[in-house]
């Protein structure tokens, strides 16, 4: 989608009637504040629309605005399938390939909806009608701004969907720190503020509810787990299921304990292997500059993501996955 269709889009819109939204596996603040934006703004202009995800997501999530009504495929799958089935119009945000949503995937493969697909990963998928893709973008949130102010909706951008639109924004940025943020981020938070939010909030919600447990697995993988590269300026973490429960695991407790490794002088790339209850390894990726994680986790670990932040997944056993790792990590460099 060009920018100057936007309007075009809106006429789509007001002629669909039932909407479904969709997000990625293991949503995280920019899916679900995407989602919820798109959901809350949807419903003012009258829609009925569903917020359907492939499965649970972090509790620090749920204080989002219409978080209630958001319905997990794993727990639902026929009711999910029913509401895919009957939409005039899916929305898939911030993912570009139905491998990232798993079952859901084949559903909406099958369906005849138009898909709109709004994301800022790299590579798409080709499966999408209408496709609203930068990778230059910091957020899907920063793009789901985008389309309603092109869409000539700014005015409709409330607390609430301010609320949304911003834990996108902060979380996918590292709270406005990473490259991705651009002088178009600032001037998107900027109109957010006009609407009443409260940022201190919304920073407490996502980053002061841990719990005890929460940070003591933080100490002890910082004391105990974190490992350099030989030779390298890289380090990583692997973390075995059991670890997990001594700390009572709980999704999302390691969000963002993958980048700590950046605050040591000279370190370059972070990684982070996770004995995951899906029964493989959930592997993150980290790096800086140039140094494109993105194409490592694509060619050799069956993910991908951005530039300097990707995923993967690898079926061999932690210690197998770190040993590949450790044998390949001299090509990024
Ligand atoms: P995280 O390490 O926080 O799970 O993910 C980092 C980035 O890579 C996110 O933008 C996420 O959407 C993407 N990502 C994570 N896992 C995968 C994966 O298995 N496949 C692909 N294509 N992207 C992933
Ligand atoms: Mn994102």
């Amino acid at each position: 989608m060009q920018k100057d269709s936007f309007l075009k889009f809106k006429n789509l819109i007001k002629k669909t009637k039932t909407i479904v939204i969709t997000t990625h596996w293991s949503p995280d603040g920019d899916a679900m504040g995407s989602s919820l934006a798109l959901y809350n703004y949807l419903i003012k202009l009258g829609k009925s629309v569903k917020v359907v995800v492939p499965n649970a997501y972090p509790e620090f999530l749920n204080f989002l605005p219409g978080n209630k009504q958001v319905i997990i495929h794993q727990k639902n799958e026929a009711k999910v399938e029913k509401l895919i089935n009957a939409a005039d119009l899916i929305f898939t945000l911030d993912f570009n390939s139905f491998k990232r949503i798993e079952k859901l995937g084949e559903i909406i493969a099958k369906t005849s909806a138009p898909i709109v697909l709004i994301d800022h990963h790299q590579q798409p998928d080709n499966y999408a009608t209408y496709y609203f893709h930068d990778v230059n973008a910091c957020s899907t949130c920063e793009l789901i701004y985008e389309l309603i102010a092109g869409m000539g909706d700014k005015k409709l951008i409330d607390k609430k969907i301010a609320a949304c639109l911003y834990t996108g924004l902060m979380t996918d940025t590292g709270s406005f720190r990473y490259p991705s943020v651009t002088a178009k981020t600032h001037l998107v938070i900027s109109e957010l503020l006009k609407t009443g939010m409260i940022p201190t909030d919304i920073h407490s919600a996502v980053y002061d509810t841990y719990s005890y447990e929460r940070l003591k697995l933080l100490g002890y993988l910082l004391s105990e787990k974190m490992e350099l590269v030989k030779d390298l300026p890289a380090a990583y973490f692997a973390i075995t299921e059991k670890e997990l429960k001594k700390f009572n695991y709980q999704k999302g407790d390691t969000e963002g304990i993958v980048n700590y490794p950046f605050s040591i002088n000279g370190i370059k790339v972070c990684a982070m292997f996770n004995e995951s209850e899906e029964g493989y390894i959930k592997i993150s990726f980290r790096s800086k500059g140039k140094i494109d994680v993105n194409k490592f986790a694509r060619e050799h670990f069956n993910g991908g993501g951005h530039i300097n932040a990707a995923g993967g997944k690898s079926t061999l056993s932690l210690q197998e996955t770190v040993n590949k790792f450790n044998a390949l990590a001299k090509t990024l460099f």
